[in-house]
């Protein structure tokens, strides 16, 4: 399902009716809370802030349809400029000041601000109406040359890098060159003239670099501006978070105009961010930082180290007061969260922001749950308050502290809780490179002195994050919660030399790939690799908010689970059954391996009939354990899928032990063996193997696996239920394509069922069933299912068949993919609802025009995702299956796309 984006609308309607601009301020907003769509998340906020009496400064939001306009034509229509005209002399008028000009010059800030909230991924530009003229005004008014230049380089920076796309770091050379110069430690140790000085080479840096000069006229600013914010839309990492966060790329953004408040005006003015409950924890207090004497990017950057919010009640006891007041009203009327911003211009409260609070999964249980009995919201509302994937939260391991030498390098901030254990990188494009992908990935930390949101990519990958700058407000403790991804932040006594690929911390150095133990609960930061112990699921908040959401699901959710241990662990997280026991995997167990392989090399059929016996006690016994676990769920059990050579030692590896034996005991038994292993090697050798020969093309042709495998399975069958246990076994065919494969299977199988049965005395109920992995399965799921009791939707190969993408070599081509837009989402994480989706759908009208009553249900990764568990909803299948630690998730997916169905609330997983 898509986004609800805004119709088109075209170029001659574009300049006519269309209202473009929205004013705020004086009390009153032409706005209000509802027009997120128009106005953004922010706009709404200032314009609901605005109508409910709160001292906001005015201004005027610019809508999205501009922004879309600006994106189709790259440049905006006469009528916007018109509007923004009126609305800016407006605020000209209220403020009694004019943009850029007079002894009392106006100074505006523009901020982009989409539907969704985007933290810190499109651009900002503050202090805009200043120049060279202005700048003067402004030293003489506030009586502080020092903050006048200040925000003057600061806008030529931040004009620089946004609007004339300079990069960052020419600006920030000059600035650390001239703190070096003057033999500066912090940024404010710099006087007025030292800051006139930059200024004047910052303007040398634009003339440079831009081939222009720093534009002086206020207006002419101010276009530019709105402009930049809106190509901002489309910037990398913007589009990289609207991809993480399924949000449509056509709703673009808004841009709000607003007066400037100073922080920075000196020892009575602060800016400060805060919550109106601790996202971290959920527990019901005041959670806010700031700083005094300083402008909101120093907060929220993680420059400097902000402020707990009592020292503000200490400091400033009537604006804390107020503060506590709006906030506390704020959330009553949002009946959530609130993060929020607010500024103190020389004693003076200013709220410039508020939104609902990005918080972790724990947070968010607890929250809901307070609100509920608070009377806030609604048992239903509640249901809606958390992520599937934030319930991850609960699961997420803790370090393994007993018998372990734990050397605590240092303690910041609990930023993101969990543990993370992995070795150094300092680059977001080292953790990429070094995190790899699929069996090859391992553990990355990133350490930073700060993150920003051009590191976005890199946390994605990275098992934990530590930041040695920066709150519990910094750009790396909000991104980390979201993800819900262990983080310590501001851990200051740990210096991080980005460029020289080191860290230092009591007087030990550390490097790219040594190992850290992070605890995100605590903020310790550990030297070495810890191991980590696996979460308790057993939280009485969490089981309360699940018997909320519980009646609300429509559909079963199963655990893909292959042996006891995990059908056990999956059990306890609720699953209702195992959606997929992949049979192969108990074959390469260790004692097991050498019986796989004497099989596979048999030439003869009686050979092979002789190694399967050996197997046959051990897979029976697998069979029971995990028939027992789900004491009565359903089981589907897959018979051997993958092709054959995968249990043999690989060929390369054969080739160079043949070599060197040949070298050293040309004449050792050894050597004759490996030959054998390598002729039979290269004898089932393939070009495509996962197209080969693999799934129920093995039973076909090695039929004696089939019957051992069903042999197994019933034996084990009637042992649990002889020992009182019900048994539910459904008996599933791989990547079948046609009617007569299916047959062929499912009579082998209902063969030695029958004879197992006779032997044993007793019958057990099963199913013979398929799994849809292919693409022709599921245009004949018609036919199929004359002979398949149920069906299994296997995505992941449906997805490579239908694609044609290999699954294992997908990555070589994904990133550009993703990255050129060319596809939104990995259609091996996500479903792709167009294509795939379609022969799902396909599939199961066709599949149950058969078979009214067939059971279906998906067991591919997608399983415990959860946009594609609303899909599975929706084209109605009876159970998804998933990992154990996804079931959580699942779960709570399932009972959303059940709960919007009844509920008409604002549902669908693709924003
Ligand atoms: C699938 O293809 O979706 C599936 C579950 O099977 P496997 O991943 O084992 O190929
Ligand atoms: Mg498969």
């Amino acid at each position: 399902m898509n986004t609800p984006t805004l119709p088109e609308i075209d170029e001659q309607s574009a300049s006519k009716g269309v209202k473009y601009v929205y004013f705020f301020g004086g009390g009153t907003a032409e706005g209000n809370g509802k027009m997120k769509d128009e106005l953004g998340g922010k706009g709404a906020g200032l314009a609901e802030m605005t109508n409910a009496g709160l001292p906001v400064p005015p201004g005027f939001t610019i809508q999205t349809e501009a922004c879309r306009e600006y994106m189709r034509r790259n440049q905006v229509s006469g009528e916007v400029n018109r509007q923004t005209d009126i609305a800016l002399k407006k605020l000209e008028d209220l403020q009694g000041q004019k943009l850029g000009e007079g002894d009392n010059p106006l100074l505006v800030s523009v901020r982009s601000g989409a539907k969704f909230s985007m933290p810190g991924m499109m651009d900002t530009i503050l202090n805009l109406g200043l120049n060279d003229h202005s700048v003067e005004s402004l030293a003489k008014r506030s009586k502080n040359p020092r903050f006048a230049y200040d925000s003057y380089r600061r806008l030529i920076q931040m004009f620089g890098s946004v609007v004339l796309e300079i990069p960052k770091s020419v600006f920030e050379e000059v600035f650390d060159a001239k703190k070096k110069h003057k033999k500066a430690k912090l940024d404010t140790e710099l006087d007025a003239k030292a800051l006139q000085e930059i200024i004047a080479e910052y303007k040398k840096v634009v003339k440079k670099h831009a081939k222009r000069d720093f534009p002086q006229d206020p207006h002419e600013q101010l276009t530019m501006a709105r402009d930049a914010v809106f190509r901002s839309w489309n910037n990398d990492r913007a589009k990289h978070y609207r991809r993480i966060n399924n949000i449509s790329d056509d709703l673009g953004t808004a841009v709000n105009v607003q007066a400037m408040v100073y922080g920075n005006l000196g020892e009575t003015s602060g800016t400060g961010v805060g919550f109106t409950r601790n996202p971290a924890t959920g527990q019901k207090e005041f959670f806010a930082e700031f700083l005094m004497n300083a402008q909101g990017e120093d907060v929220v950057a993680g420059i400097r180290t902000p402020l707990r919010i009592a020292e503000l009640e200490r400091i400033m006891p009537e604006v804390y007061k107020q503060l506590r007041e709006i906030t506390t009203r704020l959330e009553k009327h949002y009946r959530d969260v609130q993060d929020f911003e607010f500024t103190i211009q020389d004693g003076k409260l200013y709220m410039l922001q508020t939104r609902n609070g990005k918080r972790t999964g724990i947070a968010a249980v607890r929250i809901a749950i307070q609100m509920v009995e608070e009377g806030l919201i609604t048992k239903e509302e509640a249901v809606f308050r958390v992520e599937p994937n934030q319930l991850y939260d609960f699961l997420v391991p803790r370090l393994d502290e007993k018998n372990a030498k734990v050397e605590v390098l240092a303690t910041g901030l609990p930023a993101s809780p969990g543990a993370a254990v992995g070795q150094i990188v300092f680059s977001a494009n080292d953790a990429v490179a070094q995190a790899g992908r699929g069996s090859k990935k391992k553990p990355v930390i990133l350490v930073r002195g700060e993150t920003t949101p051009e590191d976005i990519h890199g946390m994605e990958v990275a098992a934990g994050i530590l930041t040695s700058r920066g709150g519990m407000t910094s750009h790396a403790a909000v991104v980390t919660r979201g993800m819900g991804k262990c983080c310590v932040a501001g851990a200051g006594d740990i210096s991080v030399d980005e460029k020289a690929h080191e860290m230092r911390v009591k007087g030990q150095v550390f490097r790219e790939g040594d190992w850290l133990s992070l605890d995100g609960t605590t903020g310790r930061v550990i030297k070495g690799k810890l191991n980590t112990l696996d979460a308790s699921p057993d939280d009485p908040e969490l089981n309360k908010f699940m018997a909320w959401a519980e009646p609300f699901r429509k559909i079963g959710v199963r655990a893909n689970a292959d042996i006891p241990r995990d059908a056990i662990q999956a059990r306890a997280f609720g699953a209702e059954g195992i959606g997929l026991c992949r049979t192969e995997h108990m074959f390469f167990a260790e004692d097991r391996i050498p019986h796989m392989r004497a099989m596979i090399m048999a030439r003869e059929e009686k050979e092979r009939r002789a190694a399967l016996k050996k197997l046959l006690p051990m897979q029976r016994s697998d069979f029971i354990g995990v028939l027992r676990a789900m004491d009565g769920f359903p089981v589907t059990i897959r018979l051997l899928d993958p092709p054959l050579h995968e249990f043999l030692p690989k060929r390369e590896e054969l080739m160079v032990e043949i070599a060197v034996l040949e070298a050293t005991k040309p004449k050792s038994p050894k050597l004759k063996q490996l030959k054998t292993v390598l002729r039979r090697v290269e004898e089932l050798h393939e070009f495509n193997p996962m197209l080969g020969h693999r799934g129920c093309r093995l039973g076909i042709t090695y039929p004696e696996i089939t019957e051992m495998q069903a042999r197994a399975i019933f034996e084990a069958a009637v042992a649990v239920e002889k020992e009182g246990v019900k048994t539910h076994a459904e008996v599933m065919i791989p990547l079948t394509a046609t009617l007569k494969e299916m047959q062929n299977q499912a009579a082998i199988v209902r063969r030695v069922a029958d004879e197992v049965f006779k032997e044993k005395g007793k019958t057990v109920h099963y199913l013979v069933g398929t799994m849809i992995e292919l693409p022709r399965a599921a245009l004949v799921a018609d036919e199929i299912a004359k002979e398949a009791e149920f069906f299994s939707f296997g995505t992941n190969d449906l997805t490579q068949t239908t694609f044609g993408f290999s699954r294992d070599d997908v990555n070589k081509i994904l990133p550009t993919y993703l990255a050129e837009g060319i596809l939104k989402q990995d259609p091996f994480a996500v479903i792709d609802r167009e294509g795939v989706g379609q022969l799902i759908r396909i599939g199961i009208e066709k599949g149950r025009k058969t078979r009214p009553k067939l059971e279906v249900g998906i067991c591919g990764e997608h399983g415990g995702e959860p946009a594609s568990v609303e899909f599975c909803h929706q084209v109605g299948m009876d159970y998804v299956a998933c990992s154990p630690f996804r079931v959580l998730t699942a779960r709570l997916a399932a009972a959303q796309a059940g709960a919007s169905e009844k509920l008409k609330v604002e549902g669908g997983r693709t924003k």
